[in-house]
């Protein structure tokens, strides 16, 4: 493909993506193919001649568009929101053009001094003390295993990566019971053992209990395993629970055990300042994390991974080859050192169109909108008698159940529910997810679509009713 060819397809491809912004309320939310519809239609190799641009756009038209689910819909209440926006979409353009490989200062010292930059400018912008300096990570859950390891490491007095940890006591983690599944995940990846895996407790409002937290510590070290790693949930994904996170700092700090703070999603709310009370105590965190990719208008992937000692995760995690070594040596920071994959991408560049094209005052507007039109939703099923909340609002995360009047037996109200889910889902009006309250079949409705309005929820929430009662 020539330059030409290219400015005339890409000229046409913007035309489409703004045309499909703009209609992306046409779509079914959720794809409505089944398993299999899709490969179905793919040739079963790669073709041995090139093939005409107009030809594979107009596949994926064809193809590839009827089995997207539309997280960009406005409609989109399921989960946590995965959002864009235009200026992280033309930045996305532009990195990929570019395309630079960023594990080095001198690979494109831009992209390293841009994402110092607008790391401290995101710390700002949440609240988080001084002396936390920040990296881009893909995920929360790479975020949270750099942790992990950092703690290892820090509990085996720095020999955990040179020895092993076969012949040491086994370190153990704590987390809440409403921990993210990706805890499980990073500290099974950590060689750490999911039997040393402590899932702690939670009081009525759902977060972590710290009397239980220090009793599970005490018996650990009674038992001569060795406390290594605390995770504390800032808005879990379930409920939206938040744990304590001053009394679980202070036992961290008596105990000397690491400390990391998972709040992927809520972190963003923290811009509001009547939601910072969330992470009082965050000084005594060892790390923090948030996701961008979810609730701050920027594509994925970007977790922003903040640390108290760079020096620390540095040193878990450095690898020195010949062929990696550049003559700026200590004076720059190199973030190929400062979490797993070798290989980055600019990462920074959407975040600094997002910063700048909305302002944070912008950017406060937006999620406490969503913060309010989720508390409204909750607010309508709580005057409903046949609707009742299994976990209420935090946030903009509420959990909800259809409860008909006289129906109590628990199998049958689970069995309403799925089916009640089944079919909103399948309407291609609205996507909600599923959670488990308490033992119980919940439906959860989350707020933060970057397009969401008013009426798409007052809609929804007709479409729970109707089709809850037509049941
Ligand atoms: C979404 C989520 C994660 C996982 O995020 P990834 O970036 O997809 O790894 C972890 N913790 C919580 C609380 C989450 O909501």
């Amino acid at each position: 493909m020539d330059s030409e060819e290219f400015r005339r397809h890409g000229h046409a491809f913007v035309d489409w993506m703004a045309d499909y912004l703009a209609g992306v309320e046409d779509y079914p939310v959720m794809s409505q193919v089944k398993p299999g519809e899709i490969s179905a239609q793919l040739a079963p190799s790669a073709p041995e001649e090139g093939e005409p641009m107009e030809r594979i756009f107009a596949d994926f038209q064809a193809q590839i568009m009827p089995g997207i689910t539309h997280w960009q819909h406005p409609s989109f209440f399921a989960y946590f929101p995965a959002n864009s926006s235009p200026p992280s979409v033309l930045a996305e353009m532009l990195t990929a053009t570019v395309a630079p490989q960023c594990m080095l200062w001198q690979t494109s010292p831009a992209a390293t001094e841009m994402e110092t930059r607008v790391l401290d400018w995101l710390r700002q912008m949440i609240g988080l003390p001084e002396g936390f300096d920040g990296v881009i990570q893909d995920s929360a859950s790479s975020a949270c295993l750099c942790a992990l390891l950092t703690a290892r490491e820090r509990a085996t007095e720095w020999r955990g990566n040179e020895d092993g940890l076969s012949g040491l006591a086994p370190l153990c983690v704590y987390v809440s019971e409403q921990v993210h599944s990706s805890a499980d995940k990073d500290v099974m990846v950590a060689g750490l053992g999911r039997e040393y895996l402590r899932k702690i407790p939670v009081d009525d409002n759902f977060a972590m209990q710290p009397q239980a937290l220090e009793a599970a510590i005490t018996a650990d070290i009674a038992a001569g395993r060795t406390p290594c790693c605390v995770i504390a949930t800032i808005g879990s994904t379930g409920v939206g629970a938040i744990d304590p996170l001053a009394s679980i700092g202070d036992i961290c700090r008596r105990h000397g055990i690491y400390l990391h703070v998972d709040a992927a999603w809520a972190g963003s709310a923290l811009v509001l300042e009547e939601w910072r009370w969330m992470i009082d105590g965050v000084a005594a965190a060892d790390s923090f994390a948030f996701n961008p990719h979810k609730w701050l208008f920027t594509n994925f992937d970007c977790c922003a991974h903040f640390v108290r000692s760079a020096d620390d995760l540095v040193r878990t995690l450095d690898i020195l080859p010949a062929y990696l070594k550049t003559e700026e040596g200590d004076k720059v920071i190199d973030y190929r050192n400062w979490g797993v994959p070798l290989g980055r991408r600019f990462r920074a560049l959407k975040l600094w169109f997002v910063l700048r094209s909305y302002g944070v005052g912008e950017i406060r507007r937006r999620i406490a909108d969503h913060i309010e039109m989720a508390g409204e939703a909750a607010q309508w099923v709580e005057e409903e008698a046949d609707f009742e909340i299994l976990a209420p609002l935090s946030l903009a995360l509420f959990n909800f159940r259809y409860h008909p009047v006289g129906i109590d037996d628990e199998t049958e109200l689970d069995r309403l529910n799925e089916e009640l889910l089944r079919r909103l889902n399948a309407s291609g009006d609205l996507y909600l997810t599923q959670n488990v309250v308490r033992g119980v079949y919940a439906i959860r409705f989350m707020v933060g679509q970057t397009y969401t309005q008013p009426h798409h929820v007052s809609a929804a929430w007709q479409a729970i009713q109707d089709t809850a009662r037509s049941l």
